[in-house]
């Protein structure tokens, strides 16, 4: 590093200096946690892009899914395909309680969806971004926008030097990077040659591309209570199902692919899933129903709907496409094309050519090693005073609110240990 370090460093004026690299969710629950307990650290938000809180912005279709309404720790942390044991721990110090009260206590209430979602009642995602610019302001953070970290060296007295994207050199006491999913950068360079681990990213929350003609033109058809696997691992995810354009969503699909993204990946995104149409009904409980049916209303024609819980026309497609005729009564189904749509119903193979971005949500998993980091504090274990916070981390939740809440415990538990550390 050639250019003169600027004079924000605690060795000139003792003045501790935080650095906090990444203006999103984490990075400014961790620059006003710091704040807040340490009013006499100079914090600053570097933010590379020329937005502050951009992915809140248009998190959760604009309204910003704040965090959701699961307030115990350990089942809060069965929502995290990666991280969850960890953050088991990290929630009894900072859960959706704590994120609910401390909006609460800047003025920003949040509303309780039926599905457990939490919102602004705003339904604007603005109200938090205003709240944390605001907040931010009156704390004294200094917040420096359209300037990045490009790499960072820990100096041999304590301390940081860090050069920034517009080529003048920071130091800080402490560095906090939040810089969100930990795509290759020179900063990740550093962070590797400082030992750290960099688990490989994946996509995490997407949708499937099916292209099936028991499906065809029935986009926009949802089935609430269904059932879905990939055929061969993991384990099957319940809830709605969508049929989209392009082939399946909805919230257990993309739990789907939150718990398999690191084997969907290696299959590179082509594979087969099964779907029980009806939840968890089995052959033999279809089987007697049909067999009520058969004998209570043999006149009825198959194609006429039967079960609430599936749309009209879905179920004349499943129908239709077991070969069953379109004049068929139940009396007279005959028993094999009983049993394809009983297998339609129950165990509808579906093969998978690729995914979709899901808009309303999306996180990476991969990032920094769990392992590598002191989860007491947020710290590395390997670099004493680097601190790590939200999605940069090998952590990741499914939809619903998780991956924010993730960002603002991580966030917290790292302004708490850094805010401690500066007052020493
Ligand atoms: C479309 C969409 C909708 C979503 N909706 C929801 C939702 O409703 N609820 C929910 O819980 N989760 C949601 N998520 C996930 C959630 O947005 C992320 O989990 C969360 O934003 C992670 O916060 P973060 O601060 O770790 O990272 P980010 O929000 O990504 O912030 C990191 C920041 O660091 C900056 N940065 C990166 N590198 C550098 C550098 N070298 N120097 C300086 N700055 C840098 C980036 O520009 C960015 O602004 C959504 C995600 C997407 C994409």
């Amino acid at each position: 590093m050639s250019k003169k370090p600027q004079d924000t460093h605690s060795h000139r004026n003792n003045t501790p200096h935080v650095a906090i690299v990444g203006g999103g969710a984490a990075g400014f629950f961790t620059a006003l946690t710091v704040a807040e307990l340490n009013p006499s650290a100079k914090v600053t938000i570097y933010e590379k892009g020329q937005k502050w809180l951009a992915k809140v912005k248009i998190s959760g279709g604009g309204r910003c899914n704040v965090t959701h309404s699961c307030f115990d720790p350990k089942e809060l942390s069965m929502r995290y395909p990666r991280g969850a044991r960890e953050l088991r721990a990290a929630f009894y110090r900072w859960q959706p309680q704590d994120t609910l009260d401390w909006f609460a206590e800047r003025g920003v209430k949040i509303k309780r969806e039926e599905d457990g979602r939490m919102f602004p009642v705003t339904d604007d995602s603005q109200t938090v971004i205003d709240c944390f610019l605001k907040t931010s302001q009156e704390a004294g953070v200094q917040r420096l926008k359209g300037v990045g970290l490009k790499s960072l060296e820990v100096l041999d007295g304590g301390g940081f030097e860090f050069e920034r994207t517009d080529d003048q050199v920071d130091r800080a006491d402490a560095v906090c990077i939040a810089t969100g999913s930990l795509k290759a950068s020179s900063l990740v360079r550093s962070l590797e040659g400082l030992s750290h681990t960099i688990e490989p990213l994946a996509p995490s929350l997407f949708a499937f591309n099916v292209a099936d003609k028991r499906t065809h033109g029935l986009a926009g058809l949802s089935v609430q209570d269904a059932q879905v696997q990939v055929v061969g691992s993991g384990k099957p995810q319940t809830g709605p199902i969508l049929l989209t354009h392009r082939g399946f969503s909805g919230p257990a699909i993309l739990r789907l692919s939150a718990w398999e993204a690191r084997a969907l990946q290696e299959q590179n995104y082509h594979f087969e899933i099964a779907i029980n149409w009806l939840k968890d009904m089995t052959e033999n409980q279809v089987r007697e129903q049909f067999n009520r049916l058969r004998k209570r209303s043999g006149k009825n024609n198959v194609h006429s709907k039967v079960f609430d819980a599936l749309p009209r026309r879905l179920w004349e497609r499943l129908v239709t496409v077991s070969g069953i005729g379109e004049d068929t009564r139940w009396a007279q189904l005959p028993k094999d094309q009983e049993t394809t749509l009983i297998n339609e119903l129950i165990d509808g193979r579906y093969q998978v050519q690729g995914k979709t971005t899901n808009k309303d949500e999306f996180v990476t998993c991969g990032g920094v090693c769990r392992k590598e980091i002191d989860w007491r504090r947020m710290e590395s274990k390997i670099v004493p005073g680097l601190h790590f916070a939200g999605e940069c981390i090998d952590i990741d939740g499914i939809t619903g609110g998780f991956n924010f809440q993730a960002a603002w415990t991580t966030g917290r538990i790292a302004g708490e240990a850094m805010a401690e550390a500066s007052c020493d």
